[in-house]
Formats: C-alpha cells, structure tokens, sequence
C-alpha cells in the first residue's frame, strides 16, 4: 500500500475474480496524456469512507484516470452478452474497468468501476474512450435520480483526458469513476447460459445471491427465489421511473443490472409535457423504449433472464420452464399493484378505494391531451394550487378533493405524503444541455455546478422559478443521442 492509498481509504476485496475464466479479463486501464479533475463527488466519497480532501488535485486527476492505480486494485474487464433492441450479442467491457470491490464503513460492498479508461479485448471496434459531455451527463443525472431516491448507481469523480475523441465531431475525452451494487447485468446470466456451462452459471448465480440477496443462501430454491426477487427489484425501480417522468431509452438486457439500480446512463432524459409514448433516444426509432412501454420492457428483459437460468431451476427443462412461467407470470400483477401504490401517494390517497384507478387514469388523460408538464403538475396539486380556469379539470379536482377528505388521516399528512413523492426539480433536458454545452465548450463549469447543487435537494420548493420552468418551444430538445 502506497503513502496515498494508505491515507486515501481503500478497502479492496474483490469476489468477482473467484468467478470462473470466462466472466472477465485481467486489464489495466490505459493511461491518458495530461488528466485534469473536474468533478469530485464529496459527499459520495464520505459515505464509501474515503479521505479525499487532502489529497491534491493532480494525484486525484491520475487516480481517477487510471493512470495511478490503488496497490490493491485488481483490474479487469467483464464480458457478458445482450439482447440490444430485441437482437442478441456477445459484448463485455468494451471501454470500462472495474477496479475492484470497495468495502464501506458501513460494511457493503460496492464496485469501482472507470468508464472511457481504454480498449479491452471486449472493444471490438470501439476506441475504449468516453467523451466529456457523455460523462458530466451520467454524473449530473445518475446524481439526481440518488436524490430523487431512486435505486442507481452514482458517480464518483469526472476527469478530462486532455485528449481528443473522435465521435461524429473531435470532443475532449473523460474518464468517469462509477459507483455500484455491483455490474452484475441480466446480459451477464445471459452471457453465462451461452457458455453452456451449468457450473459457470451456478457459480455466477451464487455470487449474485451473496452479494445482493444472502438471505436466499438458505432457501431451498435459491435460483427461483433469484429470479422472482430481481423480477421484483425491477418492478420497483421501473415504478420509481414512472413516478419522476424518467426514460432510460437502451433498456437492453445489458443495461438491466440484478441489483435493481438504474445502470448506463445513455441517451436517458425526462419527460416535461405528459405523454406516455414520449421517446428522446435518437436510436429508438420504434419506440420500443417509450416512457410507457418500459414495465413491459422489463417483463421482457426478465424472461430473457428465465431462459438463462432454466438449468438451474430444474433438471428437467419442462419442469424448469413451468417453474420460471409461473414466477413471471405475477409480473402484471405486481407491477399494477406497484404502480397503483406509487400513484395513489402521488395524489395524497392514503387509502385503497376502487374508484382511485379511473381517477387517476382520468387525470393523466387530461394532462395528456393538453400537454401538461408531467413534473409541475403533481407538484402543483402537492403545493394545494389548482388551475380553475379548465373545466374540465375543474370537474376532476373536485372529485380529487372529495375523494381526499374520504382519506382516514388528515389532509396535511396526504399533502406531506405528496410533497415526497412529486419532486419539484428534475434535470430537465435543456437545461442539462445548456450545463453541458458550457462545460464542454468554454470549459465553464458553473451551470453545471450550479444545476447539480439543486439538484440535490429536488423536494424542496425553490426559491426561483428558473429549474422549474419548462422549455420554451425553442429550448424543446426532442432528441438524445448515446453519443459513446
Ligand atoms: P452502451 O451502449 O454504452 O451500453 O455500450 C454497449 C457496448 O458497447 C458495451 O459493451 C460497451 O462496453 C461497448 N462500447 C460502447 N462504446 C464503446 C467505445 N467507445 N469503445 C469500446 N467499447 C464501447
Ligand atoms: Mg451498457
């Protein structure tokens, strides 16, 4: 352990290199020409226990570029397959490397992973790089969605590369330092399925199950149990996009981790004016990722996730696949029932009454047609504030109103509940852009400093009304591009 390692905090103890051969490969990142830090997450640093605050800038710079690993990293990269836009593939780390697992104080387990840190055998013809605006793209919103307490994985540190990238323009290069439960992905089971090799596939089950749910180490069937507690994590994380307007756009199986954080920040982006088949990605041309299609993405994902653990659930396949249809075929079900939940705390309805759906569904039809922002709306029902001028939306808030009143706790607590649930801030696109332009361009961090810093704290009201604003025609960005 060097000086700085010793001072900085590390506790690496990495399982994933017990896992057989052919889930990763041993790669240092390469180093870049001249790496300047431009953002250090403080907070994140505190809660994974390391002391960054004395450290200078430049040795920060090379630490977060790969350039100077930790003594006791173990680099690698890890290969897992996909079904990307419904189509399958052998891929893998193409452009990241895990640097190990990192124990907290709190004693959980995280990855440390940099993300642009160069070729891997998995590159195939990619160049292992990252561009900047990509990178203090998936910094700004990975954040956000922490703050708006949706399950994801964070982002650590930005470093510039003081290199050049090539994309459809030269753009400075970045490395980003990305913090997770771990980087197990659906594609990973898939990639391990295609191995044929049932031993691999235990083994990477029994790490997943360690590592996320140890708890069903003891079950008698600990791989149904897998798939039925990840169908579930998925059904949360989905409900919680549904909530804040979110869209991941590549919800390729790839993207799907096990743990139930949102992964792999794209061509993401929320949604301002309320329209369930709201696309941004400029790749998804069937909309096969809409805003609304998404639980049903996940269901497909998950069966994509079945299929690969079919030998572990039964010897005899007709038994297996009985046993994965019978998990799966409670997704529906359960994602109503979520989605419901998570609707009814939207709207301050603290009790279950059969006449919520329609009222919801109502509400939702009526911002739809007139393009209601999705965002202010709720909040704007949150803060008691009504738009009296409609009238038919007049008609709906006073059955709202009424239905409210038939709530068993009182009316402050339906609006304390609404108040947590619908956020006043979101990253919205033009102003992540505007924050990235200036960063990318003129190298002026302050906007995206200054966004991310309200961000932070996206259920309080603001004082301002400039990040709560939505576009003006001309400010509308209509697409997103994955821009890898
Ligand atoms: P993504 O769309 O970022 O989820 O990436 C899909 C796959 O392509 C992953 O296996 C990445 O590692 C790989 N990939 C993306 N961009 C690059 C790049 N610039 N160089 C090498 N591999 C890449
Ligand atoms: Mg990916």
């Amino acid at each position: 352990m060097t000086d700085t390692d010793s001072h900085i905090g590390w506790q690496f103890d990495t399982h994933y290199t017990q896992l057989p051969e052919p889930f990763y490969t041993r790669i240092d990142p390469v180093p870049v020409q001249n790496p300047q830090l431009v953002m250090l997450n403080h907070a994140l640093a505190d809660t994974l226990g390391l002391t960054l605050n004395n450290v200078p800038d430049a040795s920060l710079a090379q630490l977060f570029a790969g350039n100077r690993l930790p003594q006791a990293a173990s680099p690698l990269a890890q290969a897992y397959a996909g079904h990307q836009f419904g189509h399958f593939s052998m891929l893998g780390d193409g452009r990241a490397h895990l640097l190990g697992e990192h124990r907290t104080p709190q004693g959980e387990r995280v990855d440390i992973q940099l993300k642009g840190s160069g070729r891997t055998p998995y590159a195939r013809r990619g160049d292992g790089r990252a561009a900047l605006g990509p990178m203090l793209r998936e910094y700004i919103i990975s954040e956000a969605m922490h703050a708006l307490g949706v399950p994801t994985t964070r982002s650590l540190a930005v470093v510039t590369t003081g290199e050049i990238v090539l994309r459809e323009t030269a753009l400075p290069g970045a490395v980003l330092t990305r913090v997770a439960a771990s980087h197990v992905r659906v594609g990973t089971f898939e990639y391990a399925a295609q191995l044929q090799d049932i031993t691999a596939l235990q083994a990477l089950a029994d790490y997943a199950i360690a590592r996320h749910f140890p708890h069903l180490a003891e079950s008698t069937e600990p791989y149904a149990d897998l798939l039925e507690t990840v169908m579930d994590r998925q059904i949360t994380l989905v409900t919680h996009w549904l909530r804040i307007g979110f869209i991941h756009g590549v919800m390729n199986t790839d993207n799907m981790a096990i743990s139930g954080e949102t992964i792999d920040y794209g061509p993401c982006a929320f949604m301002d004016a309320y329209d369930p088949a709201t696309v941004f990605s400029s790749i998804d041309r069937g909309g096969r990722y809409a805003y609304a299609n998404q639980p049903h993405i996940a269901g497909w994902n998950l069966a994509r996730l079945a299929e690969a653990l079919l030998p572990l659930l039964h010897p005899d396949q007709t038994q297996a696949i009985k046993q994965a249809e019978e998990i799966l075929g409670q997704f529906n079900s359960r994602f109503q029932t979520n989605w419901l939940g998570m609707m009814r705390c939207k709207l301050g309805l603290l009790s279950d009454e059969p006449e919520d759906a329609p009222l919801i569904g109502e509400l939702l039809q009526w911002m739809q047609k007139n393009g209601a922002d999705y965002t202010n709306t709720f909040r704007a029902l949150s803060m008691g504030e009504a738009n009296e001028e409609d009238p038919e939306f007049a008609e709906w808030h006073t059955r709202w109103q009424k239905r409210l009143s038939g709530n068993p706790k009182p009316q402050h607590e339906a609006y304390a509940k609404m108040l947590r649930t619908n956020p006043a801030i979101i990253p919205r696109n033009h102003q992540v852009e505007k924050a990235l332009r200036a960063a990318e361009n003129d190298g002026d961090f302050s906007v995206f400093n200054a966004l991310v810093e309200t961000l932070a704290t996206p259920y309080d009201t603001p004082a301002s009304s400039a990040y709560t604003t939505p576009p003006k025609p001309e400010e509308r960005v209509y697409q997103t591009f994955c821009g890898t």
